[in-house]
């Protein structure tokens, strides 16, 4: 059952080339893998030159497809590891023509393998898992490696924006981006009390359904 459902999924992404970009499964050693670079080449894909912004972990990537559509003149590459989830933003991106987004299929860790450094303005981080275990901190998408690869890849000036449901996880990284050259630009403790524009993700709409703050942060490479 399992084996038919990846082989469907599959196939709906082979039909979504152009929005999906197809990558190679990470091999086991990923420091040995990101090594071999298959730079993207952003004017070829897009056929711009405009910005590109990046989403690490998009989900269904409702917010990558609002992004876009509300800043037509900035390219969105949406990333996400898991097939099964990232399948509805590229089916949701064709079936409403939008041109400046695309979806990739990889871990967050394989960023410098695909993006040349200073090629990003900015990076969001939306509901990443809060991974609470002491044991998973280095997992955490805010733990010192990869904002270490965030930096590189971010053009100067470049910013990082991050919203979460988790206290302990935004405290974690405000204190992570201080320490790995970021300057806190601006922190919200309660997004939606405040008339800030804000696209509601899949995960920030179940957590404030359920009455829980939104926690929102800016931060600028230093
Ligand atoms: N941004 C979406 C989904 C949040 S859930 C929203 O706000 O609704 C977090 C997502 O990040 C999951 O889909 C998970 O598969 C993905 N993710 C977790 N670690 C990742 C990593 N290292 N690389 C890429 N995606 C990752």
């Amino acid at each position: 059952m399992r084996m038919r459902r990846r082989a469907d999924t599959d196939k709906r992404l082979k039909d979504g080339e152009g929005v999906f970009i197809p990558t190679v499964d990470v091999e086991e050693n990923v420091n040995l893998f990101i090594k071999e670079k298959e730079y993207f080449d952003f004017n070829k894909l897009f056929g711009n030159s405009n910005d590109v912004v990046v989403e690490v972990g998009c989900g269904q990537g409702f917010f990558a497809c609002e992004y876009a559509k509300a800043h037509k003149s900035i390219n969105v590459m949406a990333i996400e590891r898991i097939s099964n989830v990232i399948i509805s933003g590229v089916e949701s991106a064709i079936s409403q023509g939008i041109k400046n987004v695309r979806f990739l299929r990889t871990r967050a860790e394989c960023l410098p393998k695909y993006f040349p450094n200073n090629s990003v303005r900015k990076i969001f981080l939306n509901f990443s898992t809060p991974l609470p275990k002491k044991g998973y901190a280095k997992q955490r998408l805010t733990s010192d490696r990869f904002l270490k690869i965030y930096r590189d890849v971010l053009i100067e000036n470049g910013e990082i924006e991050q919203k979460t449901d988790d206290l302990s996880f935004f405290e974690f990284s405000i204190e992570s981006l201080k320490n790995n050259g970021f300057i806190i630009e601006e922190i919200i403790y309660d997004l939606h009390k405040t008339d800030k524009e804000n696209i509601v993700t899949e995960y920030e709409k179940k957590f404030s359904q359920q009455g829980l703050p939104i926690y929102y942060l800016r931060a600028k490479k230093a």
